[in-house]
C-alpha cells in the first residue's frame, strides 16, 4: 500500500462528496443512458465518437482552480471542448484533458475513480472492472504498458 497523497486525498474526498453536490444538466438529453463511462479503449472525451452534449467529465487541465472539478460537455469550439461546471462557469479544454466517469448509476449520477499515477505524475480514471478488480492498477494506462 503506497502513503496517501495530499492529491491523492483531495481526489478521494472529492469522489465520495461528489454524488450529493454534482447536479446532472438535464438540457439536451432525456436520459443518462446516452453517456458513456471509462473503458479500456476510451478514457476520455478525445477517445468518445459521439460526445454527447450534458456528458458528465473529470477535470484535469490547466485551470489550477478548476483542477479536478466534475463538469458536463457543452459544445465544440474549434478544437476545444467547452464544458460547463456546477457554478455555471463555461471553459473550453483539450478533450485529453476531460476524464470519462467510472460509472453512472440509474440516477444519472457519475462516480469518478480518480488516481494518482507515480510514474508520470498524471490523474487517470480507472474503469468499473478496474475498480472492481482485486487489485486495481496502481499506474495509468501508459504507464503500464
Ligand atoms: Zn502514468
Amino acid at each position: 500500500m503506497r502513503p496517501l497523497t495530499p492529491f491523492f486525498l483531495l481526489c478521494y474526498m472529492h469522489t465520495t462528496e461528489s454524488p450529493n453536490r454534482f447536479t446532472m444538466p438535464t438540457v439536451g438529453t432525456s436520459s443518462s443512458g446516452q453517456f458513456s463511462c471509462a473503458t479500456a479503449t476510451q478514457r476520455t472525451l478525445r477517445d468518445l465518437r459521439t460526445k454527447r452534449k450534458g456528458q458528465p467529465l473529470f477535470v484535469m487541465g490547466h485551470v489550477l482552480n478548476r483542477r479536478g472539478l466534475e463538469a458536463a460537455f457543452e459544445v465544440f469550439n474549434d478544437r476545444l471542448a467547452v464544458v460547463k461546471f456546477s457554478d455555471g462557469a463555461v471553459l473550453g479544454y483539450d478533450p485529453l484533458e476531460l476524464l470519462l466517469p467510472t460509472d453512472i448509476d440509474e440516477q444519472g449520477i457519475p462516480y469518478f475513480e480518480i488516481r494518482h499515477c507515480p510514474r508520470c505524475e498524471q490523474l487517470f480514471n480507472l474503469t468499473l472492472d478496474e475498480c472492481d478488480a482485486e487489485e486495481e492498477p496502481t499506474a495509468c494506462p501508459d504507464c503500464r504498458t
